[in-house]
C-alpha cells in the first residue's frame, strides 16, 4: 500500500509538507472514530451456522440411513437422493433383508427418487451416499442421469467413481456423465463400515470357538 504521506515529501520544504500532514492527522482522527468491525471468524460461525444446503448437512442424512443398516446387521452404507434441496429418497442398503443383491442403498434411493419425481430421470438431483459406489450402482446412477454424486468414504478395491474404475466421470462417457465430489464425511463412514466388520468378524471368532 502507499503510504498517505511518502517520504520523499519531507525531504521538501515545510511549508509545502504541512498541509498534507494536517490532511493525514485529520483523516487519522476519523479513522480512530469510526467504530471498529470485526467480521466473526469462521471458526466462531461454524458450531452456530447450519447450512441446510451443504454437501455435509445432506451426508448426514445419508449417514443417518448407514446407522439403520448397522442396527439391522447390514453392511452400513446409506443414500439420499436431494432435488433442488429436497430430499425426494432416501435408503439403507437391504441385501439381507430383502435376500436381494442388488438392494444396496443407492439403487433402492434411486428407485424411491424416481417415484417421488414420476420420472426416471433424475435431472437436477444429486445422490449422497456414504462409500464409493460399486460398478453396479454406478451403472444405475448413470442410466437415472443425477447432476452429482457425493461420496463419503473410497472403495479403492471396488468402488467405481475414481476408487478401482471410474464409470461416473468415464472419459468418452457413457450416456451420462456425474459430477464427483468424495470424501464429504468420509473418516465417519469408514468408521462405522470398521466398527461393523470389527464386531462381525468377533462374532465369528465366538462362534467357531
Ligand atoms: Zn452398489
Amino acid at each position: 500500500m502507499v503510504p498517505f504521506v511518502s517520504e520523499n515529501l519531507f525531504k521538501l520544504s515545510p511549508v509545502i509538507y504541512e498541509p498534507f500532514l494536517i490532511e493525514k492527522a485529520m483523516w487519522d482522527l476519523v479513522a480512530r472514530a469510526k467504530p471498529r468491525y470485526n467480521p466473526p471468524t469462521p471458526s466462531m460461525t461454524e458450531d452456530l451456522i447450519i447450512d441446510l444446503h451443504s454437501d455435509s448437512h445432506f451426508m448426514q442424512q445419508a449417514m443417518r440411513e448407514a446407522h439403520k443398516a448397522y442396527a439391522a446387521g447390514e453392511v452400513p452404507v446409506g443414500a439420499v437422493v436431494v432435488h433442488e434441496g429436497r430430499v425426494i429418497g432416501r435408503a439403507w442398503n437391504q441385501v439381507e433383508t430383502l435376500k436381494d443383491a442388488t438392494a444396496h442403498a443407492e439403487m433402492l434411493a434411486l428407485t424411491a427418487a424416481q417415484q417421488t419425481l414420476g420420472d426416471w430421470r433424475l435431472e437436477k438431483c444429486t445422490l449422497f451416499v456414504t462409500k464409493e459406489p460399486c460398478p453396479m450402482c454406478a451403472g444405475a446412477i448413470v442410466h437415472c442421469r443425477p447432476d452429482r454424486v457425493v461420496f463419503g468414504c473410497g472403495d479403492p478395491k471396488s468402488g467405481a467413481a475414481g476408487g478401482w474404475i471410474n464409470l461416473l466421470e468415464a472419459n468418452p462417457p457413457l450416456n451420462h456423465r456425474c459430477d464427483v465430489t468424495a470424501g464429504v464425511m468420509g473418516e465417519e463412514s469408514l468408521a462405522l463400515l470398521q466398527s461393523f466388520f470389527r464386531e462381525a468378524r468377533q462374532r465369528k471368532k465366538m462362534q467357531d470357538s
